[in-house]
C-alpha cells in the first residue's frame, strides 16, 4: 500500500519513529528531536489544528513530503493539556541518551502516555477533585447481568472496585464521574447505551477501547497478583467478585501501559460498596447543587462551596467525596460527628491543628510523584516539610478520645527518618532544574563540596584574570564572558580593539565588540566546566537515591496523607459550624425527621445584605416500627402549598441538605435536628426548572417519578416539587393525587415525603389520609404589594390568593370580578370540567350561586372520582408572581 511503500523508503530516523508510533495505537506521538517535540502525518494535522500551530512539510528522503508540526520542548506543559483536554491520548517520546554519545541514531522511547483519565501533570489535575480512570467489564455465563467497575486515581494511587446490576451501570458511572473509561472494544456500544439510559448526548468521559484479552479473568487475576505480589486477592475482600476483578485487572493493566510500569504507589485495592452510601442520582446531585450551582455551574453557589473550609488539597478532595457519598451506618456517622463535636467545643485545639494543616502540602499526590520517579527536588522538599508537621499534629491529638480523632491519631506515623533524610540532603529552596546546580546541601557530600570549590575558585581566578589583563593592556572595559558555543572569552569594545595583544585569538566579531580566547582562559574553562558537569552528575545521582529511599518508605506517607485529609475535613466542618451557627444533629436508626428552625445552608449565605433568612421547622416520620404513632401525628407526607416564589422549594431543599449533611457527619444549619438515617434521597423538581433541556419535559418528569415510585423504600426521603405541572391541569392534578396516595398506601414504600405544589386541591387529601399533613408558606398583602413571609404554617393556602395578586398587578376590575365569579362557580360544581373547559358558564354570570366552601373531598365516594370532581387551580397567581 501507499503508506507501506512510504515506510520502506524511510530514513533510519523515520523508521525509528514508525516503530514507536505503531506500539501506541490511538495515541498522538510527541517525538522528541533535540529541543523540539515533533509530530508527523495525521498526528501533525491533528496537533496543528488543536494547538493552532503551523503545519509544515519536510522532505524525509522519500518521494513525498511529510506533514510535520512541532513545538519547543519547554512549551510541553502549555500544549499537552490542550491535547488531552480535547480528548486525545498523548504518548511522550523522549531521547533516552545524550546525542553527544549516541553512535548512530539517538535512542528514543515513550516515557508516559498522558490520557484524560491518567495523568500526573499538574496543569491537568484539579487540586480539589479526583481524576479517575475507570474500567468496565460485563459478566458472562453465570455472571450475566452483572457489571464490574474499577476506578483509580493515578496521581494518588487510590484504587476501587465494585459490582452492580448491569442496569445500574449508567448511574454508577455518573456517581464515580471518571474522566476516561476503558472498555473491551466489542462493548463500546453497550457502554454508550448504558449512558444514554441515564442522560442524553455524548458520555461525559473519554472512551478507550482495549483488546478483548485485556478483559479476561485469568489475565486480570494474574495482573493484580503480580502487581500486589500476593498469592490471592483474599486480603482485599474482593475474592469471588469475578466481574469486578476483571475490570480491576483491565484498569491496572491500562495504568501500567500508560505509566510504563511505574505505578508502585497503587498499593491497595479497596472494595467500594454502593450500599454503604445514600444513593444520590445525578438529578438529585444537580437539584441540590451539591458540587456546582445550577445557575452557572460554579462551586460558589453550591453546598461544597459553603462547606469547604479545608486547608489542604487532599482535604478538599476528600470533602467532595464525602459530600456526594453520605453514609448510612449510624456508628460511622457518629464517629465523624464526635470528632467534629470535639473540635467544635475546643476552638483552641481546632485552631492549633489548622495552623499546622495550613503548612501541609498535597502529600497524597507528592507520594504518587515520588513513587513514579517524577518528584522534583522541590517536590521532595515540600514532602519533607509536610512530614515535619506530623509529630506536632500527633501531639495535639494526644489524649483525644472522640472516635475518629483517636483513630486518626493512631494512624499518623511520624516518618522522622524520611523527613530528616530529605532535610539533610536538599537545600531549603532548590532550583527548578537540577542542571542549575545547588540542589544538594553543602556539607552533605565531600566530593561535591570539593568540586564546588574547584568551580568556585576557577571563577574567582577568572575575575582576577580580568583585572590583571585589563591593567596590563590598558583596556578598562575588558570583560570575561561565557556562552555555550565558545565557552569563556574576553570581550573588547571596538574603541579599544587596537590594544588587544597579538597572542589573543580572535573568535567572534560583534557590531561593537570583538571576542577573544587565550590558552590560559581555556585551561580554566576546562577545569570549571568539568567540575560543573560532575557536580550535576553527582547531584542527579544523590537526588535519585533520595527519591528511591523515600519511595521505599511511601506506605506510612500515604497513610499520613489519608489521615491528614480526614482531619482537615472534620476540622473544616467544625470551623464552618462555628462560623455559620450550625448544630450537631442527632442521628439514629429511627424513621423520624425532625428539624427545628432549619435553614438552607447556601441560600442563607447568598441573600442580599439586609435580608434575613427565615428559618422553618419540619417534622415527619415514616410508619415503620415504633414510629407508626409519630407518623400519624406528625405526618409522613407533608403537602406544601403556596404561590410561586413563596419559598416552597427552599424548604424542600434545606430539609434534604440537612439530612445529607447529618449523614456526612457534619453539623447542620438548624436550631435542633433529629435525623433517622435515610437509605436514599430522591428528588423530582418542577418541569419549569429544566425546560431548557428541550426534550418532552413531561416525559422526563414522569420517568423520574416512576424511578422514585419503583425504587424508594420506607427508609428513603422523597422531595417532589411541582410534580404534574408539565401537563394539563387535570392530568397533572390527577397524577399528583394518585402519587400521594401511592406513597401513603404502598407497604414498604411509605417514605418520608415533602411535596410542594400549587395544586391546593391536594390539601383535601390531608382529610382523607391520616399521614398526609397540609402546610403552606405564608404570604401577605401590604400596601398593595405582595410580602413573602417565608414561614411554613399548618393548613392549606388561601387559594383565592391568585386573584388577589392579579388585582394588585393591575388587571382590569371587570376581569377580576369575572374571575371571582368563575371561581365560585367552579367550586360549587362537582363536575368542573363542564364549565372549566369551555370557559363559558352555562348560567351566564354565576351570580346568585351560593359561595360555598371548596368541595370536601372526604365526602367523595373514592379516589378515582376525585380528579374530575376538582376545581381548577389558580394559574393566575402563578403567572402574576412569575413576573
Ligand atoms: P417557590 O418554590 O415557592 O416558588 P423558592 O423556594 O424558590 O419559591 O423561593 C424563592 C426565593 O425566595 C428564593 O430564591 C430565596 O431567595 C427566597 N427565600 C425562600 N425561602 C426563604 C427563607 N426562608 N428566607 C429568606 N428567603 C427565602
Amino acid at each position: 500500500s501507499d503508506s507501506e511503500r512510504k515506510r520502506q523508503n524511510q530514513t533510519p530516523l523515520m523508521r525509528q519513529y514508525w516503530k514507536i508510533k505503531d506500539r501506541h495505537p490511538g495515541a498522538i506521538l510527541l517525538f522528541r528531536m533535540g529541543d523540539f517535540y515533533e509530530t508527523f502525518e495525521d498526528d501533525a494535522v491533528l496537533v496543528a489544528d488543536v494547538l493552532g500551530i503551523t503545519l509544515t512539510k519536510r522532505g524525509n528522503g522519500a518521494a513525498e513530503d511529510t506533514p510535520l508540526a512541532g513545538f519547543p520542548h519547554h512549551a510541553l506543559d502549555q500544549h499537552l493539556p490542550k491535547l488531552v483536554q480535547a480528548g486525545h491520548r498523548v504518548a511522550v517520546c523522549e531521547q533516552l541518551e545524550d546525542p553527544k554519545y549516541a553512535r548512530k541514531i539517538v535512542k528514543r522511547g515513550v516515557v508516559e502516555v498522558v490520557t484524560p483519565g491518567v495523568t500526573f501533570r499538574d496543569p491537568l489535575l484539579d487540586a480539589k477533585r479526583s481524576t479517575y480512570l475507570a474500567a468496565v467489564a460485563w459478566g458472562e455465563g453465570r455472571d450475566t447481568g452483572t457489571v464490574g467497575v474499577a476506578f483509580a486515581d493515578a496521581s494518588t494511587g487510590e484504587f476501587f472496585l465494585t459490582e452492580a446490576e448491569a442496569g445500574r451501570l449508567g448511574g454508577l458511572l455518573q456517581t464515580i464521574a471518571p474522566s476516561e473509561v476503558v472498555v473491551d472494544k466489542r462493548h463500546v456500544d453497550r457502554l454508550r447505551e448504558a449512558m444514554r439510559a441515564v442522560q442524553g448526548g455524548e458520555p461525559p468521559f473519554a472512551i478507550t477501547k482495549e483488546e478483548d484479552w485485556v478483559f479476561g479473568l485469568d489475565f486480570a487475576t494474574e495482573t493484580l497478583l503480580r502487581h500486589f505480589q500476593t498469592h490471592s486477592l483474599k486480603g482485599f475482600g474482593v475474592d469471588g467478585m469475578t466481574v469486578g476483578v476483571t475490570a480491576a485487572g483491565a484498569a491496572l493493566y491500562y495504568l501500567g501501559e500508560t505509566q510504563k510500569g511505574r505505578i508502585p504507589h497503587v498499593r491497595r485495592l479497596q472494595r467500594y460498596r454502593a450500599e454503604d452510601h445514600i444513593a444520590l442520582d445525578p438529578a438529585t446531585k444537580r437539584n441540590l447543587e451539591l458540587v456546582a450551582s445550577m445557575q452557572d455551574g460554579r462551586r460558589d453557589g453550591s453546598l461544597v462551596g459553603v462547606l469547604d473550609a479545608t486547608l489542604t488539597p487532599m482535604g478538599g478532595r476528600l470533602l467532595r467525596q464525602w459530600l456526594v457519598r453520605p453514609l448510612r451506618d449510624v456508628g460511622r456517622i457518629r464517629q465523624r460527628l464526635d470528632a467534629v463535636d470535639a473540635l467544635f467545643t475546643s476552638p483552641r485545639l481546632r485552631r492549633s491543628l489548622r495552623e499546622e494543616l495550613r503548612h501541609v502540602g498535597d502529600l497524597e499526590r507528592l507520594a504518587g510523584k515520588v513513587c513514579t520517579g517524577r518528584a522534583t527536588p522541590r517536590d521532595l522538599v515540600a514532602l519533607g516539610q509536610t512530614l515535619r508537621r506530623v509529630p506536632p499534629i500527633q501531639d495535639l491529638l494526644d489524649g483525644e478520645e472522640a472516635g475518629l480523632l483517636d483513630r486518626l491519631h493512631g494512624r499518623l506515623a511520624p516518618c522522622d527518618d524520611t523527613a530528616r533524610d530529605i532535610a539533610e540532603a536538599l537545600v531549603d529552596e532548590p532550583p527548578a532544574q537540577i542542571s542549575a546546580g545547588g540542589t544538594i546541601r553543602p556539607g552533605h557530600d565531600d566530593e561535591l563540596d570539593r568540586l564546588r570549590d574547584v568551580a568556585g575558585s576557577g571563577k574567582e581566578y577568572l575575575t582576577e584574570l580580568q583585572a590583571r589583563e585589563s591593567k596590563r593592556t590598558g583596556i578598562p572595559s575588558l570583560k570575561v564572558g561565557y556562552n555555550k558555543v565558545f565557552g569563556y572569552y574576553l570581550e573588547v569594545t571596538n574603541a579599544h580593539k587596537e590594544k588587544a595583544p597579538d597572542e589573543w585569538i580572535r573568535k567572534q566579531t560583534l557590531v561593537n565588540a570583538e571576542r577573544y580566547i587565550t590558552p590560559e582562559l581555556k585551561e580554566y574553562e576546562e577545569t570549571i566546566l568539568t567540575a560543573q558537569e560532575k557536580i550535576v552528575e553527582i547531584e542527579t545521582r544523590l537526588v535519585d537515591g533520595l527519591r528511591q529511599r523515600v519511595a521505599e518508605a511511601v506506605e506510612p506517607i500515604q497513610t499520613n496523607a489519608r489521615a491528614l485529609a480526614a482531619l482537615d475535613v472534620v476540622c473544616g466542618f467544625a470551623e464552618v459550624a462555628e462560623r455559620n451557627g450550625y448544630v450537631r444533629p442527632e442521628v439514629d436508626d429511627s424513621a423520624v425527621l425532625d428539624v427545628e428552625e432549619g435553614r438552607h445552608p447556601v441560600v442563607e449565605r447568598m441573600l442580599p445584605a439586609g435580608e434575613a433568612f427565615i428559618p422553618n421547622s419540619v417534622r415527619l416520620a415514616a410508619p415503620i416500627g415504633d414510629e407508626a404513632e409519630a407518623a400519624d401525628e406528625a405526618g409522613q407526607i407533608l403537602l406544601i402549598t403556596g404561590p410561586n416564589m413563596a419559598g416552597k422549594s427552599v424548604v424542600l431543599r434545606q430539609t434534604a441538605l440537612i439530612v445529607l449533611l447529618a449523614q456526612v457527619g457534619a453539623f447542620v444549619p438548624a436550631r435542633r435536628a433529629r435525623v433517622g438515617v435515610v437509605d436514599a434521597l430522591f428528588t423530582r423538581v418542577g418541569a419549569s426548572d429544566n425546560l431548557a433541556a428541550g426534550e418532552s419535559t413531561f416525559l422526563v418528569e414522569m420517568n423520574e417519578t416512576a424511578n422514585i415510585l419503583n425504587n424508594a423504600t420506607a427508609r428513603s426521603l422523597i422531595l417532589l416539587d411541582e410534580v404534574g405541572r408539565g401537563t394539563s391541569t387535570f392530568d397533572g392534578l390527577s397524577l399528583a393525587w394518585a402519587i400521594v396516595e401511592h406513597l401513603h398506601e404502598t407497604p414498604g414504600r411509605a417514605a418520608r415525603t415533602l411535596f410542594a405544589t400549587h395544586y391546593h386541591e391536594l390539601d383535601a387529601l390531608s382529610e382523607r389520609l391520616p399521614r398526609v399533613k397540609s402546610y403552606s408558606v405564608r404570604v401577605r398583602e401590604h400596601e398593595g404589594k405582595v410580602v413573602f413571609l417565608r414561614t411554613l404554617v399548618p393548613g392549606g393556602a388561601d387559594h383565592s390568593y391568585g386573584i388577589e395578586v392579579a388585582r394588585m398587578a393591575g388587571l382590569p376590575t371587570s376581569v377580576v370580578a369575572r374571575a371571582k365569579s368563575v371561581l365560585r362557580h367552579l367550586e360549587a360544581h362537582d363536575v368542573a370540567a363542564e364549565v372549566g373547559v369551555h370557559g363559558e358558564p352555562t348560567d351566564a354570570s354565576g351570580d346568585g350561586m351560593p359561595a360555598t366552601a371548596r368541595p370536601r373531598v372526604s365526602a367523595l365516594p373514592d379516589a378515582e372520582a376525585v380528579p374530575v370532581a376538582l376545581a381548577a387551580p389558580d394559574p393566575i397567581a402563578t403567572e402574576v408572581l412569575d413576573r
